[in-house]
C-alpha cells in the first residue's frame, strides 16, 4: 500500500513536472523567433522543468543512410550522442523509439531499456548513462515529419496521461518551427520585393543621371575616359528593350568606348559629338537583335532626343575635361612641389587639388573637388578681406596675401597665397590656379613668442606690460587731443576658495569666463594683470564718468555661474585712477588703479572707490605691519570692542558682537579687515583668536555681572580657528572659566569660509552643536550664496552684509536679493540679522520686508567695553522710523 502511495505521489509529482514543461514550452514557442535557439531552449526546459536526464532533438535525413541528426540538446549526457548512430530506416539502426517514431509519426518509447530487445544497439551506451527508458515524439511540420523530440529517464516513466502532455509539447515545438520558417519565407520574399523595386528605381535614377550626365563632372574625380565609358555603359538602360541595346562612345582624341556585345546592327542609332563647329565623336545605341516592336518605329522620337541630349553634354563634357587636363598639366611641375595647388571654376568650385594640397588641409582630393575653398575658411579675416582678393581676381588680377586658414581638423595654418585667374584662347576667364605656400612653421614659432610676450597664456587677454604699453601709446598718439583717461583696476572678491574648492583646472575655467565676461561688459580690451585681476582703460566721455561702466562690469562680474551643479556667485572690486589728475605714465596709472582697488575691497564687496592720494599703501607698509603684528601678538596689543545687535520690535539689545581692534603704539589704528588677512597668512590668527574667544566671553561675564542682561554675545572666527580640531576644546575652557552657558556664545563664520571648507569643517561644526553654541553665518549674500548649505546646518543667524544694505533702496537687484534672503531665514526658521544699517531709511525698508534685528551705525558703532556699558544701560530709545 505505502509503495503504492508513494508511486501515486511521485507520479502525480512527475504529471505536475510535465504540466510546467508544456507551459514553459509553450512560451518559449511564442516568445523565441530562431529556430535553433527554440529547440535548444525545448531541451532544456524538458531537462530542467521536466525532470528528464537527458534530451535531444533530432531532424531527419534524406540520405541514404536515413541518418538522424542531433540538432540540439541538453542534461550533461552530450557524450551520448557522439557514441550512438540513429537511423529512421528500416534495418536494426532504426528500431529504436525515435526511428520508429519518426517512420510511424506517432510517440514511440522504450520503457525498459535493459530488456528491450528493440534498443539492443545503444542498450550498453544508455545504461552506462544511468538511462532506464526514453521516449520519442515526433515533430510534424506542414504534414510531414522533420524529426524528433527524445526525452531519457532514469526511472520507469512514460505513462498515458504523460504521454499525452509530451505529445502536445512535441506538437507545439513543431509549430513553433513552422512559424519560424514561414516567417523567414516571408521576410525573404519581402526583401526579394524590396529588392526588386530598388533595382526599379535604379534604374529611374539612372535615367535621371543620364538626363543630366553634366552632373557627373562635379561628383567624383573620374578621369573623361571613366566618364565616357561610364555613359556607354549606362546608355542602353535608358532605351525602350534594354535587354537588346547595346552602346558606343567614340572620341575621337580619346577613342572607343563600348558596352558588352556591342556590334554593327542595322538598327542603330546616332548621333555627333561636337565642340564648336567640330565633330569630335560619335554616340550610337543599337538593339542587337530586331526589337518586339508592332510598328516601324524601332527607336521613338523621345529616344532620339535623348540620344541628343546626351551627345551634346558629352560633348560640353570632353571640352571641360580637356580643359582641366591642360591644367594639370600645367600644374604638373606643382604636383611634386611643397606648394599647395588648387584649380577652381569660376565660381570657386573646386576642380583640382595637388598632393599638397592634401597634405596641407587634411582634405583629401575627393572631399575637396566641388566644394569651395572657403571649407578652409578659419574665421581669422573679416569679410572684407575676402571681397577685396575676389574683386581683385575677378578684375584679371593677380592676388597675393597671407591668408590663415583652417586644416580639416581645425588647426589653423598660415599661407602665402597667390590666385591667378586663367583665361581661354578666347580670352575668356575660365579657372582660378591658387598656389600656397605653407607659412606656419616659420610663424608658429615666431608668433607664439610675440604673442606670449603681449598677452595672457591663460585668458589670451592682454598681459599687464602690453596693457601699460597700450596705455603710453594713446596717451603719446592722442596727447594733443586726450583731456581724460580712466585706468580701472579689477578684482575678484573671493576667487581663491574657487581654487581650493574646485581645484586649480576649474578656477582656470572660471578666469577665462570672467574675463570673456568683462571684454563683453566694456566693450574695450581688457587685461589680466594678476592672478584674479584685471583691467581696462576708457577714454573721453566715459573717462570722466567711469562709474556707470564700472557699475556695470562689476554687475556683469557678479552673475551666477555654475560648478559641479553648484551655482556660484563670484563678486569683484574695482578701482580707479584718472589721467592726468593721478598720472600721465600707464605704470602709475594702473599701479594707483590697483591701491584704489585694494581699498574698494576693504570697504565691502562689490565697490570701487577713485584712487586718492592718502591710499598710498605699499609693500614697504605690509612689511612694517608684518613686523609690528609680531609684537602686538607678544606683547598683546588688542582689545575688543563691542556692537549692540537691536531687536526693532520690542526696541531691546538682543546682542552683541565682539569686534577686534589693533592700535599699534604710535600708528593710527588698523582695520581688522586689513591685518587679519595678514595674520592667517602669517599663520598665527589662531594666536588672536584664542584671545578674542576668552576676552568675548570675561568681558560677557562681566557685562552681565554689571546687571545688563545681555542674550549673547558674538566673535568672528576666522577658517583657520574652524578648522582647529581644538576649537571645541578651546571654547568650552573659555566659557567654563567664564562661568558661562553655551548658548550665551555665538560663533560668526562667513558664507565663503564654509562653502570651501565645509567638509573640513565639518567635525567641528557637529561638535559644536552638540555643545549648544549658535553659529551665524555672517556676511551673508556676498561670495558665493550656495543656499544648500543651509539646510546643512541648524544655523542661528544669517547676517545680511552690509553691501546690500546700503544698495537695497538703490539698486532693484539687491533689494530683492535682500527679500529673498529675510524670507528664505523666516521660512528655515534662522534669525536674520541686517548688517551696516546707518539711516532711518534702512530700518524703514527692513521692518517692511519684515527684518527685525538690525546692527549698524544708527544705534550704534563698536565701542569699547565700558564706553558699550554704559550704552546698554542708557539705551531706551526709539528707532521706528
Ligand atoms: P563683520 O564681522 O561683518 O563685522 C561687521 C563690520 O562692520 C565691523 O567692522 C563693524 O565695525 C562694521 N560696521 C558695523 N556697523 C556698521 C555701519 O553701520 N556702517 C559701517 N560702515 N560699518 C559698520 P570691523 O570691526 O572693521 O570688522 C571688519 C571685519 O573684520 C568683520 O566683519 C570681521 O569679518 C573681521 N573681524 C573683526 N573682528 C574679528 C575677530 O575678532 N576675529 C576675526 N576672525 N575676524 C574679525
Ligand atoms: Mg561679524
Ligand atoms: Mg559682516
Amino acid at each position: 500500500m505505502g509503495l503504492d502511495k508513494d508511486q501515486g505521489a511521485s507520479r502525480q509529482q512527475r504529471l505536475e513536472r510535465t504540466l510546467r514543461t508544456l507551459s514553459n514550452g509553450l512560451s518559449a514557442v511564442i516568445h523565441i523567433t530562431d529556430e535553433q535557439k527554440l529547440l535548444e531552449e525545448i531541451c532544456r526546459i524538458a531537462v530542467n522543468t521536466g525532470g528528464y536526464a537527458f534530451a535531444w532533438i533530432g531532424y531527419a535525413q534524406d540520405d541514404a543512410a536515413r541518418t538522424v541528426r542531433p540538432m540540439a540538446h541538453a542534461g550533461f549526457h552530450a557524450g551520448y550522442l557522439q557514441e550512438i548512430t540513429v537511423s529512421w530506416a528500416e534495418d536494426a539502426l532504426g528500431q529504436g523509439p525515435v526511428g520508429r517514431a519518426i517512420r510511424s509519426r506517432s510517440p514511440e518509447f522504450s520503457r525498459q531499456i535493459a530488456s528491450d530487445q528493440l534498443f539492443a544497439p545503444w542498450r550498453k551506451t544508455a545504461l552506462k548513462h544511468g538511462f532506464q527508458a526514453v521516449g520519442a515524439l515526433p515533430l510534424l511540420v506542414e504534414g510531414s515529419v522533420l524529426g524528433s523530440l527524445n526525452l531519457y529517464s532514469r526511472l520507469d516513466t512514460f505513462d498515458q496521461e504523460e504521454i499525452e502532455l509530451l505529445t502536445s509539447l512535441a506538437d507545439n515545438l513543431a509549430f513553433g518551427i513552422q512559424a519560424i520558417r514561414i516567417r523567414i519565407q516571408r521576410d525573404e520574399q519581402e526583401a526579394l520585393m524590396r529588392n526588386n523595386q530598388q533595382l526599379l528605381q535604379e534604374r529611374v535614377k539612372e535615367l535621371d543621371l543620364l538626363l543630366s550626365i553634366s552632373q557627373i563632372r562635379n561628383q567624383e574625380d573620374l578621369s573623361l575616359l571613366e566618364i565616357l565609358e561610364w555613359i556607354a555603359k549606362v546608355l542602353p538602360s535608358a532605351w525602350r528593350f534594354p535587354e537588346l541595346a547595346a552602346a558606343r562612345v567614340a572620341v575621337y582624341e580619346y577613342g572607343e568606348f563600348k558596352t558588352d556585345g556591342f556590334r554593327p546592327s542595322p538598327y542603330s542609332l546616332k548621333s555627333v559629338l561636337q565642340a564648336g563647329d567640330r565633330d569630335i565623336g560619335e554616340i550610337e545605341v543599337v538593339y542587337l537583335e530586331e526589337p518586339p516592336v508592332q510598328d516601324n518605329s524601332v527607336f521613338l522620337p523621345e529616344e532620339k532626343d535623348l540620344l541628343q541630349s546626351v551627345s551634346a553634354q558629352t560633348a560640353d563634357i570632353v571640352q571641360h575635361c580637356q580643359t582641366v587636363v591642360e591644367l594639370r598639366k600645367l600644374s604638373g611641375a606643382l604636383e611634386q612641389a611643397a606648394d599647395t595647388v588648387v584649380i577652381t571654376d569660376t565660381e570657386g568650385k573646386i576642380e583640382y587639388v595637388n598632393h599638397a594640397f592634401e597634405e596641407v588641409t587634411g582634405y583629401p582630393r575627393a572631399e575637396a573637388l566641388g566644394r569651395k575653398p572657403n571649407i578652409l575658411k578659419s574665421g581669422q579675416h573679416p569679410p572684407e578681406f575676402y571681397t577685396h582678393m575676389w574683386e581683385t581676381i575677378l578684375k584679371g588680377e593677380v592676388y597675393r596675401d597671407t591668408v590663415i586658414n583652417r586644416t580639416r581638423d581645425g588647426t589653423l595654418y598660415y599661407e602665402q597665397k597667390t590666385i591667378s585667374p586663367l583665361f581661354d584662347q578666347q580670352g575668356r576667364l575660365t579657372h582660378f590656379l591658387a598656389t600656397g605656400k605653407d607659412l606656419t612653421e616659420q610663424l608658429r614659432t615666431e608668433s607664439r613668442l610675440q604673442y606670449l610676450t603681449r598677452n595672457d597664456a591663460l585668458t589670451g587677454l592682454m598681459n599687464q606690460k602690453e596693457f601699460i604699453r597700450h596705455v603710453d601709446q594713446v596717451l603719446r598718439d592722442e596727447a594733443s587731443r586726450i583731456e581724460s583717461l580712466a585706468v580701472v583696476a579689477i578684482g575678484l572678491d573671493s576667487f581663491k576658495f574657487v581654487n581650493e574648492t574646485f581645484g586649480r583646472y576649474q578656477g582656470d575655467q572660471v578666469l577665462k569666463m570672467m574675463g570673456e565676461r568683462l571684454s563683453r561688459a566694456v566693450d574695450m580690451p581688457v587685461a589680466r594683470i594678476g592672478s584674479d585681476e584685471f583691467c581696462f582703460m576708457l577714454k573721453g566721455k566715459a573717462a570722466k564718468q567711469p562709474e556707470a561702466i564700472v557699475y556695470e562690469s562689476l554687475d556683469a562680474l557678479a552673475q551666477p555661474f555654475s560648478i559641479q551643479e553648484e551655482e556660484l556667485v563670484l563678486t569683484a572690486s574695482a578701482g580707479i585712477s584718472c589721467y592726468p589728475l593721478d598720472s600721465r605714465e600707464g605704470l602709475v596709472l594702473l599701479q594707483k588703479a590697483e591701491t584704489a582697488m585694494s581699498r574698494a575691497k576693504t570697504s565691502g564687496i562689490q565697490r570701487f572707490e577713485f584712487y586718492t592720494p592718502d591710499m598710498q599703501v605699499n609693500s614697504v607698509h605690509r612689511l612694517r605691519l608684518n613686523k609690528a603684528l609680531l609684537e602686538a601678538l607678544e606683547k598683546s596689543q588688542f582689545s575688543l570692542y563691542f556692537q549692540p545687535q537691536i531687536d526693532l520690535t520690542s526696541n531691546l539689545i538682543s546682542g552683541v558682537e565682539a569686534l577686534v581692534r589693533w592700535e599699534p603704539p604710535g600708528l593710527p589704528a588698523v582695520s581688522p579687515q586689513e591685518f587679519i588677512p595678514l595674520l592667517e597668512d602669517m599663520g598665527r590668527i589662531s594666536e588672536l583668536g584664542d584671545f578674542v574667544i576668552q576676552e568675548a566671553c570675561d568681558a560677557y561675564q562681566r557685562i552681565n555681572k554689571a546687571g545688563l542682561d545681555l542674550p549673547q554675545i558674538s566673535i568672528n572666527l576666522a577658517a583657520p580657528q574652524l578648522e582647529d580640531p581644538l576649537l571645541v576644546r578651546k571654547l568650552t575652557r573659555a566659557l567654563d572659566r567664564a562661568g558661562l552657558e553655551a548658548h550665551n556664545l555665538e560663533l560668526e563664520i562667513t558664507e565663503s569660509l564654509l562653502i570651501s571648507q565645509f567638509e573640513k569643517v565639518q567635525d567641528n561644526l557637529a561638535e559644536l552643536r552638540k555643545l549648544g553654541t549658535g553659529v551665524a553665518l555672517d556676511d551673508f549674500g556676498t561670495g558665493y550664496s550656495s543656499l544648500q548649505y543651509l539646510t546643512r546646518y541648524p544655523f542661528s543667524k544669517l547676517k545680511i552684509d552690509k553691501a546690500f544694505i546700503w544698495s537695497m533702496a538703490l539698486n532693484s537687484k539687491d533689494y530683492e536679493v535682500v527679500k529673498a534672503i529675510i524670507s528664505l531665514g523666516h521660512s528655515l526658521g534662522i534669525r536674520v540679522v541686517a548688517e551696516g544699517v546707518e539711516k532711518k531709511k534702512h530700518v524703514q525698508v527692513l521692518l517692511d520686508l519684515g527684518c527685525r534685528y538690525c546692527q549698524g551705525y544708527l544705534f550704534s558703532p563698536p565701542l569699547e567695553e565700558k564706553a558699550f556699558m554704559s550704552y546698554v544701560k542708557t539705551f531706551t530709545r526709539d528707532f521706528s522710523p
